[in-house]
């Protein structure tokens, strides 16, 4: 495959300041202001190079709305109240929440103020239709949201946000970095150790060529979204694939058109991801002094908010072929299999604490 453009230009990078590290190596892929993956590009569908649960089924979206309706209850059902999403994607998942809640809780659709936290030029553009009539206010990041009680979204946004790897060898952590071999891109180790004060501490030793991954960037959105929602009240309802507890392992992973391909191949048109540790965002938040409400797989999350009842009741008026579209996104999105959908994806929600469960 042919280089890209942005592989030319990291490359010239290397050879002027040296190896970048990897969390610098994502953000670049991902993020660049003229070649980054996001910024050019609706990377969703089929015709893209991945799809998302709310490009699968309309249902996804549609019990998200019905947990948000919920938090707002929860909130005391206030007559004004910012919705969030993080990442919105073609704003397909905000849509089929919002026409659920205006079917089934109206009043919560008038207090709706919404606001969308979004890079890319490219999906503003497709959220702006897609919520035509809805009156968002975009963010480039969630220092500007308001001020007061948020109820927010993010389905596949943290995985997107640069990591840092390290590499156990000899006794001492070295930062992955992304160098030269032979002038194509190639992994290689930063030669001095990290110091003590910021090696991570594995229970029971860690053997060598051991990676850990540290979220630098979603820790930190984690670390604020909390301080907020502590200070101000509200919910988060944060959905990915990744593990419910911290593991080792290096799990970057690059796609293009729906396959995977080589992390360093490709920068600029592959999507590049990290699997969340749900645990770290957890933990942030309880630091946070948050409640942490749900921590569990999407198929328990969507088995336990209805969407087999949800799935039955849009069958009764669809047509054979549309019944049988409406099975299949069910089994997609709940299927418990090992590495299926439903198991491989995590929620995690989070709520100023006092304010309810579930
Ligand atoms: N939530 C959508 C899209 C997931 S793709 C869905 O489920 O279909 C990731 C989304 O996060 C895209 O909208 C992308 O442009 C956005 N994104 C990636 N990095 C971002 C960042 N650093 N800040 C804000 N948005 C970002």
């Amino acid at each position: 495959m042919s280089e890209t453009p942005l592989a030319r230009e990291i490359k010239d990078l290397i050879r002027q300041d040296g190896p970048i590290d990897v969390a610098r190596y994502m953000a670049l892929a991902l993020g660049h202001p003229r070649h980054g993956y996001y910024i050019t590009r609706d990377p969703l569908g089929a015709a893209g190079d991945f799809i998302t649960a709310p490009e699968i089924s309309q249902m996804f979206g549609e019990i998200i709305g019905l947990w948000a309706a919920h938090r707002w209850m929860i909130l005391g059902s206030p007559t004004r109240i910012d919705l969030v999403e993080l990442g919105p994607g073609r704003g397909t998942l905000m849509a089929d929440a919002l026409r659920a809640i205006g079917k089934v809780v109206p009043d919560f659709a008038k207090a709706i103020t919404l606001h969308l936290v979004e890079t890319s030029p490219a999906l503003r553009k497709l959220q702006a239709a897609s919520l035509s009539g809805r009156n968002p206010v975009w963010h480039d990041d969630i220092t500007s949201l308001p001020d007061g009680p948020l109820i927010v979204i993010a389905n596949e946004f943290f995985d997107a946000l640069p990591v840092h790897q390290l590499v156990h060898r000899g006794g001492h952590w070295h930062e992955r970095l992304v160098g030269l071999v032979d002038e194509e891109l190639a992994f290689g180790l930063a030669p001095t150790p990290l110091p003590a004060n910021l090696a991570p501490s594995l229970a029971g030793g860690a053997l060598d060529g051991t990676i850990v991954e540290y979220p630098e960037a979603g820790s930190r959105v984690m670390a604020a979204l909390s301080e907020r929602l502590a200070r101000f009240g509200g919910a988060a309802l944060i959905i990915d694939y990744g593990h419910l507890e911290f593991g080792v392992g290096d799990t970057l992973q690059a796609m293009e058109d729906h396959r995977f391909v080589d992390p360093l191949a490709r920068p600029g048109e592959a999507d590049l991801t990290t699997h969340v540790c749900f645990e770290t965002l957890a933990r942030i938040a309880a630091d946070k002094r948050l409640a942490v409400d749900i921590l569990t797989t999407q198929a328990h999350f969507l088995n336990e908010l209805g969407i087999r009842t949800m799935a039955a009741n849009l069958s009764r008026h669809a047509t054979p072929e549309q019944a049988e579209a409406i099975a299949k996104a069910l089994e997609r999105l709940t299927d418990d299999a090992p590495r299926a959908m439903g198991s491989l994806f995590k929620v995690l929600a989070v709520s100023a604490a006092g304010q309810g469960t579930a």
